[in-house]
């Protein structure tokens, strides 16, 4: 296969593991085939860009440029492209392509394609045989097959972390059929668990919200949680033991995750969608009784992205951020690292002119 023409783009990478985010140039295939060029006017971030960015998972690929939250507006298509045209406002999330063989993929759950997924950074992009590079860019070339359909009632930068916080949430939330009867915990008020509390509450379930941040507390309700537990508080959690269907762990951090299993009733079920980049110890004894289990859940698949978007155009449900300047997203993920973000940070990509 000959190597795509490509065209430059502005973005931030980063180096190394411990250089701060810089301006630079970068190559983008031109749209072939499925192709589909967006001109990106917002990016989420997400603690994944974080720990990425510093190699705290151990495959990061380095010049990264992080960013899977992204929004914009079409600006080319290749021929063979059937879904959109130009000037269509359109998502894409955390993947970029996955085999489209395997089981997995045929049931849309490209998240788990079993011979790797193509991540929308740190992926390899066979048509440049390179790492992918994510959103923190002016432009990207997606295969449309990727690429979601923003509702056209949401706010669009609003919108924009909705496409790894929000399905993030929302899939392990749907997959265990969280609803009305059951009370469920979300842990963390960060990016994700924000979402958590506005798709637990929106599906009918008693939500409650744990934090170790006592100054979320009015957020929190404010935001639809029906309790708020302030996890440090030895008195708070006894309160709640052995009372919970599910508790979604949205923590960035290492934490304690026996204190929830301990929280959960018979049966009851603690997801992990927080990646925290050392292993988390867990004891036997709070599965064992009430036979409890421990899963955990990676973002969704395409058909799900897209229905999720749609369920929030439905229902008016975007999130809520602070939008910041490219130049400032050193300064935003120290702030991230301190648990002080309301409740996303979103780059106005205009700032990268
Ligand atoms: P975030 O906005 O930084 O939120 C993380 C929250 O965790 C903080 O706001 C804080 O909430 C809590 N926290 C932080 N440090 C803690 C500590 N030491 N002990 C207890 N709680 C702590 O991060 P995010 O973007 O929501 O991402 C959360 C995690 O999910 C990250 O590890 C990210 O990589 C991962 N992630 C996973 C998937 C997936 O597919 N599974 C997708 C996206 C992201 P309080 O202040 O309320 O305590
Ligand atoms: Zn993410
Ligand atoms: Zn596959």
């Amino acid at each position: 296969m000959s190597k795509p023409v490509c065209f430059s783009t502005k973005a931030y990478s980063t180096p190394n593991a411990t250089s701060q985010l810089t301006a630079t140039t970068i190559e983008r295939r031109e749209p072939s085939d499925h192709d589909v060029q967006i001109a990106i006017q917002y990016c989420g971030v997400c603690h994944s860009d974080l720990h990425y960015a510093r190699n705290e998972w151990g495959f990061t690929q380095y010049p990264a440029v992080p960013g899977h939250e992204i929004v914009g507006r079409v600006t080319a298509v290749a021929d063979g492209v059937t879904k959109f045209k130009v000037g269509d406002t359109v998502g894409v999330g955390c993947l970029v392509d996955s085999c489209r063989t395997c089981p997995n993929c045929q049931s849309g759950l490209e998240q788990y394609c079993d011979t790797g997924m193509v991540m929308t950074y740190g992926g390899m992009e066979q048509q440049l045989d390179r790492p992918t590079l994510g959103g923190y860019a002016q432009s990207i070339v997606v295969t449309e097959d990727f690429v979601l359909r923003m509702p056209a009632n949401l706010d669009l930068a609003a919108a924009a972390p909705l496409l790894c916080a929000g399905i993030t949430t929302y899939s392990p939330l749907r997959h265990w059929k969280v609803g009305p009867g059951q009370k469920v915990g979300i842990v963390g008020l960060g990016g994700l668990g924000h979402m958590g509390v506005k798709f637990a509450r929106a599906f009918g379930a008693h939500v409650v919200l744990f934090t170790t941040s006592p100054s979320k507390v009015e957020d929190a309700k404010r935001l639809g949680a029906h309790e708020v537990v302030i996890s440090t508080d030895e008195a708070q959690m006894a309160a709640q033991a052995g009372t919970f269907d599910l508790i979604l762990d949205a923590v960035s951090a290492t934490h304690d995750l026996n204190a929830y299993l301990n929280l959960l009733k018979r049966d009851g079920n603690l997801v992990l969608v927080g990646a925290p980049e050392k292993p988390l110890p867990v004891a036997a004894f709070p599965l064992l009784f009430r036979r409890r289990s421990l899963s955990g859940s990676l973002i969704g698949g395409l058909p799900e992205t897209q229905e999720m978007l749609d369920f929030c155009g439905e229902h008016n449900i975007t999130c809520d951020i602070e939008m910041i300047r490219m130049d400032q997203i050193n300064d935003a993920y120290e702030r991230m690292l301190k648990s002080d973000v309301k409740y996303r940070f979103v780059i106005d990509m205009a700032t990268l002119a």
